[in-house]
Formats: C-alpha cells, sequence, structure tokens
C-alpha cells in the first residue's frame, strides 16, 4: 500500500515527502479508513509503529481550514514528554496546513497556556490534569470539541488517570468521535471501553503468533501464588544459566508483592519497575539490569514495554498473561539479536485456559516441564486465591432500621431463586477442570 491509496490532499503528500516517508506502517493502513469514517476506534499498536501518524492523517486530512478559536481536536496522552513529542510530529505532518495546534501539561505556569488557548487553536494536546483545571477555568471552550483521542489509554490507566478520564468525558460534547490507542490490551483498558463506549472498532497490527525460533519455551503447572515464588526462587538459584532474568507480572500491587518475597533472598540482585515507582526509580532499576549490576527484574507489561535489553537470558512469567498477545510481547524480551533465549510460564488451575488461548496463537503447544521434586508445594492462600464466602445473616452488621422480618425473607427469597441461570453457574463452577498434563502432580509430588 502507498500514501497515495489513502487519497490524502497536497499538503499532508508534501509533509509526507519532506519527511521521506514513502508508504503507510501496517497500523496507518490499517486505521486510516476506519477514523477517516468518523466511527469510534481502538487501536492497539505499540509506540514506534507510527501511531500518532494512524490518527493524525484522517483527522487533518478531514480538518477544514478554520478562523474559529475554539479547539475542534483533543489528544489526551499521559505525560509531558509525550505532549512535547505529539505536538512536534503534528507540526511535521501539518507544515503546509495552518493549523494551530498547542501542547499543555501539569508543573508549568497556567496562565501563560490560557493566553495561548485565548488566542485560537484547532488541535489542543494535553495531559489529563492540566486539561482538566484549564476546562474548569473555562478559559477553555469545549463545545467545538469533534473529535478525541486517547493516547496510551494502558499507561492512563496503569497512572490512576481513571477518574480524571471519566470527569473529562462528563463534560466533553456527547456527539464526538473517540479515537483511542493502547499498546497493551489490560482488564482496565477493557473495562474502560465496555463502560463508556460503545463498541468501537478495533484495530490492531496483527500480532505475530509466529515465536521466534531462537526462544525455547517451557511452562509449570503451579498450585498457587506462594508455590509460584517457591519456584521461582528455585530456578532463580542457577544464577549461571539464569542470570538475566525478566520477571512478568501482571499488575503493579503483585509487582510489590513478588519483589517483598524475593528481596529475603535475592536482595542485592533485584529490582523492580512499575508505574507507583518515581520516573527516577525506573530508569536506576532499568539501569542497573541492563548494566549487570542487578540479574533480576520484576516488571508490569504496560511498564516493560519499552524496554530495549539485550541479553535477557529468561523471560519468566509469573503469572499467564490473558492476553495472548502480551504473551507473545512478553516472551520476545529475549532471544533478540537471534541469540539463544528462554521463556517460563508458570500458571495455576485458573489460568489452564489462558495457555489455551496462548497455544491457539501460535499453533503450537508450550512443553509441560515436571514440578520438581524438591520445591515446597504451599497451601497457604493470599486473599484472592481464598474462596469467597457469600455472608448470609450477620448479626453484628444488621441495619437497625429495617428489622428483622426483612432480612429473614430476603435470606429465603435468595435461596428459592434457583432457575435459569443458577443451573448454568452450578455447572459452570463444577465442571470438569481443564487440564492439560497432570493437574494432581503437584499434590502427588509434594514434599514428603
Ligand atoms: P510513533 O509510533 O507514532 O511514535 O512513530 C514512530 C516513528 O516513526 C516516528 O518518528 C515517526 O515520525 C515515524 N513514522 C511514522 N510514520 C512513518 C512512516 N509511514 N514511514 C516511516 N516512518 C514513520
Amino acid at each position: 500500500m502507498t500514501f497515495e491509496d489513502l487519497n490524502l490532499n497536497t499538503p499532508l503528500y508534501n509533509a509526507l515527502n519532506d519527511l521521506g516517508f514513502t508508504s503507510p506502517t501496517p497500523i496507518q493502513a490499517e486505521a486510516f479508513n476506519v477514523v477517516n469514517s468518523g466511527a469510534d476506534m481502538l487501536g492497539i499498536a505499540q509506540t514506534g509503529t507510527g501511531k500518532t501518524f494512524a490518527y493524525m492523517l484522517p483527522v487533518l486530512k478531514n480538518l477544514k481550514f478554520s478562523t474559529q478559536e475554539t479547539p475542534r481536536i483533543l489528544i489526551l496522552v499521559p505525560t509531558r514528554e509525550l505532549v512535547v513529542q505529539v505536538v512536534d510530529e503534528i507540526e511535521k505532518l501539518a507544515k503546509y496546513m495552518n493549523t494551530r495546534v498547542l501542547g499543555v501539561y501539569g508543573g508549568t505556569n497556567i496562565n501563560t497556556q490560557k493566553q495561548a488557548i485565548a488566542n485560537g487553536l484547532d488541535i489542543l494536546v494535553a495531559t489529563p490534569g492540566r486539561f482538566y483545571d484549564l476546562a474548569l477555568s473555562r478559559v477553555l471552550q469545549l463545545k467545538s470539541i469533534q473529535k478525541l483521542v486517547i493516547d496510551e489509554v494502558d499507561v492512563m490507566l496503569d497512572l490512576g488517570f481513571r477518574h480524571q478520564l471519566i470527569n473529562i468525558f462528563d463534560i466533553l460534547p456527547e456527539k464526538r468521535q473517540n479515537i483511542m490507542f493502547s499498546a497493551t490490551m489490560t482488564q482496565d483498558v477493557d473495562v474502560l471501553i465496555n463502560d463508556f463506549f460503545k463498541s468501537p472498532e478495533r484495530v490492531s497490527i496483527a500480532v505475530s503468533g509466529t515465536p521466534l525460533e531462537n526462544i525455547s519455551q517451557s511452562r509449570y503447572n503451579v498450585a498457587n501464588f506462594n508455590t509460584k515464588v517457591n519456584l521461582l526462587k528455585h530456578v532463580l538459584s542457577d544464577s549461571e544459566s539464569f542470570n538475566k532474568v525478566l520477571i512478568f507480572v501482571a499488575h503493579k500491587k503483585m509487582a510489590d508483592r513478588l519483589f517483598e518475597k524475593l528481596d529475603e533472598t535475592f536482595h542485592d540482585e533485584l529490582c523492580v519497575i512499575h508505574s507507583n515507582k518515581t520516573q527516577n526509580y525506573r530508569l536506576r532499576s532499568i539501569e542497573q539490569f541492563r548494566n549487570g549490576d542487578n540479574r533480576i527484574l520484576v516488571a508490569t507489561d504496560v511498564m516493560a514495554r519499552g524496554l530495549d535489553i539485550d541479553y535477557i537470558s529468561h523471560v519468566i512469567n509469573f503469572d499467564t498473561p490473558d492476553y495472548p498477545e502480551n504473551y507473545m510481547h512478553r516472551i520476545g524480551r529475549t532471544g533478540r539479536a537471534e541469540r539463544k533465549g528462554e521463556a517460563i510460564v508458570f500458571s495455576t488451575e485458573s489460568e489452564q485456559e489462558f495457555i489455551e488461548n496462548i497455544e491457539g496463537l501460535m499453533k503450537m503447544g508450550i512443553p509441560l516441564l515436571n514440578f520438581p521434586e524438591n520445591v515446597e508445594v504451599s497451601t497457604e492462600l493470599i486473599e484472592e486465591e481464598r474462596p469467597k464466602i457469600k455472608e448470609h445473616y450477620n448479626p453484628i452488621k444488621r441495619d437497625e432500621t429495617i428489622g428483622a422480618a426483612f432480612h429473614e425473607k430476603s435470606e429465603k427469597n435468595s435461596q428459592e431463586n434457583k432457575g435459569g441461570s443458577y443451573k448454568f453457574k452450578i455447572a459452570a463452577k463444577y465442571k470438569k477442570p481443564k487440564t492439560r498434563g497432570d493437574k494432581n502432580y503437584n499434590k502427588r509430588n509434594k514434599k514428603k
């Protein structure tokens, strides 16, 4: 595909020409028609894939010259660095257009920004907090905003911007196009999308389901979190072959929890990165891991995304990613530049279906390793693993204003209504466990 196929206009062709870009990147080719049509879109693409132009090409193509002062396009990004970068990219692409672009972010004088807004603009690039402050100050009028772009939704949510975003949705004109980009699919992203958007069209550059041949993969079935910790300590004790190990966990709480557990044994060899750590802390951790001062790095998917580190001997998936694409991204951190790399994934019983999805995407099985005999199988469960006990009548918590009869009745009623979906729930609960390999292996091989 060439840029001609996108039917752009002369100013854009000239700008692309100056930049020396000859053909659209895959995400640009995929996203163009969707954004151009005015539909809501969720693009799954990482930085470096050309995602900024993926939304800017169709947006600029459709942005008519105007002298109106209030912005028509709002682009929200998580960090001030990204504000600067996106503004810079837009200015390059809009070089031959009379488009007024403004970038705003916190930590700088808001009055200067108010002045700049008052001068009139077409495209506003902003971090959520500063945008909201400007909107509340009424200097910034929102009624003309037609398109909202949210870049790096995963990072936004990881940084805790969920409520800020919801507040912003509230004050923006309802009739608008929503264009979102996320590098990783996470539960948080899924929930936000489902709660606030009507099934946006998903566009992603197909993650290659073909893992590199130089990465050897294996997996363990492990009973629970604490047993995973025991197994991890066991494999990490071989510091000669496990000499540069990147350990992935799904979210920051888990990263901290695992870090604490490993710190007892691997204090001097260990570092961690996730979004609750300061930028300086993260940079230091990454540097220590890169230069070999620390042998082990614990990271979340979202934060490890930009990592470009060579010579990683092992990627360990402490949990099994529920989005198979994340697994491909994770294991791709090793085996770079055709070096040999190893990827290991730990899965509990409840993660077996994720393994099936991953194997489905790759169209190959991941060899199952025997659980080592000398590793202790823990029976101690963490909070999330304990069965949730539904609280029935609790006299201490009783609401005195309602009276006892109400409680008796509602409890009785709740037990009666067992038709319909109840059957399915029970069936699902007691369905035959999906096992690959031997589910009782761990139990049988428990340390005697
Ligand atoms: P992004 O993923 O938006 O951060 O873009 C990554 C880099 O790729 C930026 O430096 C862009 O200027 C560049 N880029 C964007 N589109 C193209 C293209 N079609 N051909 C070559 N480079 C591009």
